[in-house]
């Protein structure tokens, strides 16, 4: 499986703002944005000007960093969206938000997409009771995630639940910590992504 393996702090500083990639990193003074609050690279200080297209380009790039896809999968979430009845940039969100990986960060089973990533690829998810290896399942309303029973001792999954507290789970999940369990009550909406994404920007990208 491709998978971009460089330091991730680089992405952040690239778009200018925090993509939350490192867990509870992000949240201390090591974060790499706060160190350098400025893009990486020999010209990162230099003086910038972005075009019409370099913006849409930046605003794709950040969301696709954000929810820790590549170049394709990304592409063929637009494709997907766009198919959807409404707005093509608002199903986009949707779906990403919808990822199973995303919804095993959300419900606090971990305290990055990419450490839930891992958490699914190593078979300690389950749907409703069965495994789920494939991080970019999209669930549907109702589902029970759930911790598998052999892996609720492991180390990090009991760190990321201690400091749920501490972060807020959505309105459209809910989880029980102490069951290890977390289900969907409803779909997302455009308002429960409450990152600063500008959508439209990667809707027009994609249709020039
Ligand atoms: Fe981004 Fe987290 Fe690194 Fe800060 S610590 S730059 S938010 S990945």
């Amino acid at each position: 499986m491709a998978r971009y393996s460089e330091a991730v702090c680089r992405l952040c500083r690239r778009e200018g703002t925090k993509l939350f990639l490192k867990g509870d990193r992000c949240f201390s003074p090591k974060c790499g944005i706060e160190r350098r609050a400025y893009p990486p690279g020999q010209h990162g200080q230099g003086r910038a000007r972005f075009s019409e297209y370099c913006v849409q380009l930046r605003e794709k790039q950040k969301v696709k960093r954000m929810y820790g896809l590549l170049e394709k999968q990304f592409a063929r979430t637009m494709d997907r969206a766009s198919r959807m009845k409404g707005r093509a940039g608002e199903n986009l969100l949707i779906l990403l938000e919808r990822r199973l990986d995303n919804v095993v960060f959300r419900m606090g089973f971990s305290t990055s997409r990419a450490e839930a990533r891992q958490l699914v690829r190593h078979g300690h998810i389950l749907i409703n009771g069965r495994s789920a290896t494939i991080p970019s399942i999209v669930v549907r309303e109702g589902a029970v995630v759930s911790i598998a029973e052999k892996s609720r001792k492991i180390a990090r999954i009991a760190g990321a639940l201690e400091t749920l507290e501490g972060r807020s789970v959505p309105q459209w999940l809910e989880t029980d910590k102490d069951a290890f369990r977390g289900t969907v009550k409803a779909m997302p909406s455009r308002e429960d992504v409450t990152m600063p994404i500008q959508e439209q920007l990667i809707v027009e990208l994609y249709s020039r």
